[in-house]
């Protein structure tokens, strides 16, 4: 193995201008990424200077039996962005801002930029993308890999929903701009294909008009149903703009009989409307008219850059795992399913200490064809555990219940978090779509060497 490892670095080396690395500390780094759940070593960090290099490291390692996986945040939780025995291309080493254009309404950018940066760069001419997850460090191609869910979803569907055209280099190592018309196939797939069928280089995105002010309504409600109806309300009408709903458990006491606590969900709905004046009369009654909450708790006022800027620092314990996971239930089971996983959670985790966040993607919002939802308007259920190393298991086992839960009521799985699906649930996640993704597949990436381990496919077409 030492032989080869040698080869492989001196010989990408003379092949590309961009840097090759393997020493001890960069291999570790990147044997594991945000989940620390999963552990696999490669052999080599290669970080492009361009999309040739890109080209020339894939046809690299089709001739030599290797294989290659983008990584760019490494924000992803299950593994998506790990490679054993193979060549991790590190994407944050393309991260130029090509162009924002306030006319046409787009920006260009190569894969590897931060969110941030092009929020950064948009937000000079009042423009920003339609959808931003919560967390925006996370990076331009690691999100059109994925789907990129946030706030505003509810109206602009995910992030891969408004890219207009990628640059993608293929398993044969081709470079090429596709994009709803021309190379459909490859776009339609590429996006929220998590670097399965090719390797996203380079972006080119939607942007609209921001207005200088947010105002945002801290709601509370102590009723599910409520909270629900008021969801829909909200994401049928064009009263909002931005929406996110924040389950907190309030302890109620000790139960001797089941040994574990008995808690009264609260829910909190967050809405947002974008607004021309600080502190103005902003309509209150009529944005707030006939919805059920208990209480309006608070509201804030911000500018458009402390709201869409967030300083959320995501520095956490060295010694925690985050086996984190977003279903996405059919609304007519949601009530069920949320209740479901609400009472259940409690014996296995602290909710107190874990974040849970639910979000909604009405139908007409989403059309590519690699973003698994049900086929009616969903809710999104985030669970996002923080703990140490030795309770894993049993949270894990619990997870895999949700999961299975979900899967049986229709539901599925956003991919970027801790997944660790067998081939049947690959085959439920995918449901008549995927027969077509083992197809794609093989056509894009004949060799296999993309991204290997993450999906699970059938082994006879
Ligand atoms: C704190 C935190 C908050 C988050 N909040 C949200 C949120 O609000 N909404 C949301 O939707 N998600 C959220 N996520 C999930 C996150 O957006 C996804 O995991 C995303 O894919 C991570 O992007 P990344 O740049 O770190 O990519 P990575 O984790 O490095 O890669 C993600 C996947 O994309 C592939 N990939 C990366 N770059 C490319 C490329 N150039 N071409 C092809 N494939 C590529 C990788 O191989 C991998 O499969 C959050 C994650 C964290 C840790």
């Amino acid at each position: 193995m030492i032989s080869i490892k040698n080869s492989i670095i001196s010989d990408l080396k003379n092949i590309i201008a961009g840097e090759v690395i393997n020493t001890p500390e960069s291999i570790t780094e990147f044997s594991q990424d945000f989940g620390r759940i999963i552990k696999k070593k490669p052999l080599s960090i290669v970080r492009p200077q361009s999309s040739q290099d890109v080209a020339q490291v894939i046809e690299y390692a089709v001739h030599n039996d290797l294989t290659v996986c983008p990584r760019a945040g490494g924000y992803s939780l299950g593994g998506q962005c790990l490679n054993q025995d193979g060549i991790i291309l590190d994407m944050r080493s393309l991260n130029r801002i090509h162009e924002i254009n306030p006319d046409q309404l787009y920006f260009q950018a190569d894969a590897g930029a931060s969110w941030r940066k092009v929020v950064e760069s948009s937000m000079l001419h009042s423009l920003i993308p339609p959808v931003l997850t919560n967390f925006i460090d996370v990076t331009v191609g690691g999100t059109h890999a994925a789907g990129g869910i946030g706030v505003s979803s509810f109206r602009y569907g995910t992030q891969a929903d408004n890219c207009l055209e990628l640059e993608v280099v293929t398993g044969d190592g081709e470079i090429i701009w596709c994009n709803p018309k021309e190379n459909s196939e490859l776009f339609n797939h590429v996006l929220c294909g998590y670097g399965q069928f090719g390797i996203i280089t380079q972006v080119r995105h939607k942007l609209q008009l921001h207005r200088p002010y947010t105002r945002t309504y801290y709601l509370t409600y102590d009723n599910l149903d409520a909270l629900l109806k008021d969801k829909q309300t909200l994401t049928s009408e064009n009263r909002i703009d931005y929406l996110l709903s924040v389950p907190s458990p309030a302890l109620e006491l000790f139960s001797k009989a089941k040994s574990k606590p008995l808690i009264q969900w609260f829910y909190v709905l967050q809405i947002t409307i974008e607004v021309d004046e600080l502190n103005a009369n902003n309509n209150d009654e009529k944005i707030l008219a006939d919805l059920n909450y208990y209480r309006r708790t608070y509201t804030e006022d911000t500018s458009y850059g402390d709201f869409v800027l967030p300083a959320l620092g995501m520095n956490l314990p060295e010694n925690t795992v985050h086996p984190w996971v977003d279903l996405i239930i059919p609304e007519s089971q949601a009530k069920t399913y949320i209740e479901t996983a609400l009472s259940r959670l409690p014996a296995v985790l602290d909710c107190g200490n874990t974040l849970i966040g639910s979000f909604c993607l009405p139908l007409h919002t989403t059309k590519i064809p690699m973003f698994c939802r049900p086929n009616e308007d969903t809710i999104g259920l985030g669970i996002y555990p923080i703990i140490p190393e030795f309770q894993l298991q049993p949270v894990l086992s619990e997870l895999k219940y949700l999961t299975d839960l979900a899967l049986e009521c229709g539901g599925k799985r956003y991919l970027s978090g801790w997944v660790d699906f067998d081939l049947q649930q690959w085959r439920s996640q995918f449901g008549n779509y995927w027969s077509k993704v083992n197809e794609i597949k093989h056509k894009y990436d004949p060799k296999g060497i993309f991204n290997s381990g993450f999906f699970k496919y059938e082994s006879v077409l």
